[in-house]
């Protein structure tokens, strides 16, 4: 056995854990040995039950008197065993634990961690984690579930953290030997082996052993990330130099002042900043940040002029095909008044002869299209593009420039790091005179109401998304509202008259073009959509979002998603609402009642949440994160350092086998699209 072998060959995990293993994305004893906890719940305080308070979290040792399943009205099972530690009977109970009675016997001796409460006036635990002492066994063995720091995991439905931290006591000490530290010992410093680290992680003996094994693993994150961004950066620095452009500023100048609107200051500085790349002898390869309306589009149009008076070509890639089309639609509007020639490259349609701009989809990354005299290859929301397509671009003969845009906000220290091979323009400001879009949380009481004002509004003729977080009902977020369930509910008992579309991430590319293609003519009043939604779609005529469940947002993510309405000249409406509805979460939520940046929403995401879940960085199909901590400025400058330092002593990593492999390792892992 070794890390890379894969759980279905590991003694003692059967078939019927391989594909719940698989949902968690679990597939190697590495993948499992690098599941780490999210928390961790202190037991470590033990005592007799006579001594400890309602309340409190404690670990007792005692025996089973009695054990036995009762089935609830509701088919729910609960499973309740008398449990005596020699001062004090209690009560355990278990939900939908019925296969415990056969794991428990009467007499058993158990140490039991959990909450001391009162239930019908007698002492008990709810769903205490435990495990067995041996019999005669006055003082027990090391334990694992019970009496000390207990590791709780990322769990799916039948495969508990109980499970997953059983598996790993018994993997790691056979596998330990095997894992090699990349790290060389000048970048480790004072930091934990990388050996000790995951060790820790899962055993840890304090809260202070803990946080030294997150700091050691969430470096390597980063770290990783940073070294192979900025060895692709120093790579694309050494290819083929092109003949910078000429950059006519005149031409230009008059090019701008035709543009039906005058350009904010933040698109003038990105398109300053490109056409100073476009003058060098390097090729660009530059990211243009700028959230949902603020721009992107005219600034590309720009670039495209010029790169058109330099007598080249520009591929400009959509993740869509609606989106190609509606990109073909206003850059032909933009361009055709200067004799610039549009086609268009996708599954369904191909003009593209004498074109001087091709517009189109994945499809347009075939062979004959990437000619010599391509000089510009732009890549739109850029998120949905894989790093494979792009590599497969970037092995041409004849490297063209590279822009690449998106809107999704990313904290700046997460896109330096996730992006770090690429230059970052950011376009940090809408043009004037944009409606912002009246957010409201709405507390569940006013749901009628809330409809209500939809039937209103769509009986004027405006259109309106519906979001849900999920497709279907879901173990791990039972009360996720379904898409699916949703839009049928909504459509018989809430809207009857009026058209509902239906949307989701299950659906064909083809399939969801169609309903967005009826929704844009209208044949469609309300479209109940997952977050898929998320692609940049332009709906003048939709004016309200509502958002279910909108606390299992970020609200980056959140903010993203409202960015969908307000495209027309209408005012425009988000209303969230959410399953809970304790202040802290609302508190979070009202941030979008008064902060309509996204970029600061973004940091405030940080801040608040930690990093375990930026929105954009799953969406990047860059790279994963587990644990790294992008709030920690200090980290992510010492790791770039670091990684810098590394490549200018060694820029092919020679001396670093291990590294090296790492690196593949992550660039081979890039998630799919
Ligand atoms: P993005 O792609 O960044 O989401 P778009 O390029 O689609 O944004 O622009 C959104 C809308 O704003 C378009 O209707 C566009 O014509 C308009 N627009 C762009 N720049 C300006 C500006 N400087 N002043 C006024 N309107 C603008
Ligand atoms: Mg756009």
């Amino acid at each position: 056995m070794d890390l890379k072998t894969p759980l279905s060959q590991v003694a003692g995990i059967g078939p019927g854990y391989i594909w719940k293993l698989k949902k968690l994305r679990l597939e190697t004893v590495e993948d499992l040995l690098y599941h780490f906890p999210f928390r961790y719940d202190d037991f470590s305080n033990i005592k007799p039950a006579t001594d400890a308070k309602i309340g409190e979290v404690v670990t007792l040792q005692g025996e089973i008197w009695s054990i036995k399943n009762i089935f609830t009205r509701s088919r729910k099972v609960l499973t309740q065993a008398i449990f005596n530690d020699g001062t004090s009977p209690l009560t355990l109970t278990w939900f939908n634990q019925s296969w415990l009675t056969k794991q428990i016997q009467t007499g058993d001796r158990l140490q039991v961690s959990g909450k001391l409460s009162k239930y019908k006036n007698k002492l008990s635990i709810m769903m205490p984690r435990w495990e067995k002492l041996a019999n005669d066994a006055l003082i027990p063995k090391a334990t694992l579930h019970t009496g000390k720091l207990v590791p709780v995991y990322p769990e799916t439905l039948g495969l508990s953290s109980k499970w997953i931290l059983t598996k790993i006591s018994q993997l790691l000490p056979k596998i330990a030997q095997q894992i090699i530290d990349p790290l060389p010992d000048f970048i480790k410093g004072k930091m934990l082996k990388l050996n000790e680290a995951i060790d820790k992680i899962h055993f840890p003996e304090s809260f202070k052993d803990a946080e030294k094994s997150r700091e050691r693993l969430g470096f390597d994150e980063i770290f990783y990330v940073s070294l192979a961004t900025a060895k692709a950066r120093r790579e694309w620095r050494e290819k083929p130099l092109v003949e910078p452009l000429i950059i006519d500023e005149k031409k230009i100048k008059k090019f701008i002042a035709k543009l039906p609107f005058k350009l904010t200051s933040a698109q003038t500085k990105v398109i300053k900043e490109v056409l100073a790349d476009l003058g060098q002898k390097t090729p660009m390869n530059r990211l243009i940040q700028g959230e949902v309306g603020s721009g992107k589009t005219v600034v590309t149009a720009v670039i495209i002029y010029l790169v058109y008076l330099n007598k080249l070509k520009t591929l400009l890639m959509a993740p869509t095909e609606i989106l190609a089309f509606q990109h073909f639609s206003t850059i032909s509007n933009l361009l055709k008044p200067f004799g610039i020639k549009v086609g268009i490259y996708t599954g369904s349609k191909k003009q593209v002869k004498n074109a001087d701009v091709i517009i189109g989809t994945h499809a347009l990354l075939s062979e004959k299209l990437i000619t010599n005299d391509v000089g510009l290859i732009i890549i739109d929301e850029q998120q949905r593009f894989g790093v494979g397509q792009r590599s497969f671009l970037r092995s041409k003969a004849k490297l063209p420039h590279f822009l690449t845009t998106t809107a999704t906000p990313i904290p700046r220290t997460v896109a330096l790091t996730l992006y770090g091979d690429l230059d970052l323009s950011i376009i940090d400001a809408l043009p004037v005179g944009r409606k912002e879009i009246k957010t409201h949380v709405v507390p569940n009481k006013k749901r009628e109401d809330a409809y209500n004002f939809i039937e209103k509004k769509v009986k004027e003729g405006d259109q309106v998304y519906i979001i849900t977080p999920l497709i279907e009902q879901s173990e791990t977020l039972q009360s996720a509202k379904a898409a699916k369930v949703e839009y049928e509910r909504l459509q018989t008992k809430v809207f009857p008259d009026l058209r509902l579309g239906l949307l989701h991430g299950r659906l064909k590319g083809k399939e969801k073009d169609a309903v967005m293609q009826d929704f844009k003519d209208k044949k469609i009043d309300i479209l109940v959509s997952t977050s898929v939604v998320e692609v940049g779609v332009d709906i003048a005529n939709a004016t309200i979002m509502l958002i279910e469940s909108s606390e299992r947002f970020g609200l980056a993510q959140l903010h993203q998603l409202r960015g969908r309405v307000g495209r027309g000249d209408k005012q425009s409406y988000c209303l969230l609402f959410s399953e809970v509805e304790e202040s802290q979460i609302v508190n979070r939520l009202k941030n979008m009642e008064t902060i309509h940046e996204g970029l600061k929403l973004a940091e405030l995401d940080l801040k608040i949440r930690g990093s375990g879940e930026i929105f954009g960085i799953k969406q990047s199909g860059r790279f994963e994160f587990k644990i790294a901590d992008f709030s920690d400025i200090h980290l992510i400058e010492s790791t770039k350092q670091a990684a810098n330092n590394l490549l200018t002593q060694d820029p092919k990593l020679d001396k670093y086998p291990y590294l090296k492999a790492k690196l593949q390792e992550l660039a081979s892992n890039v998630m799919p699209d």
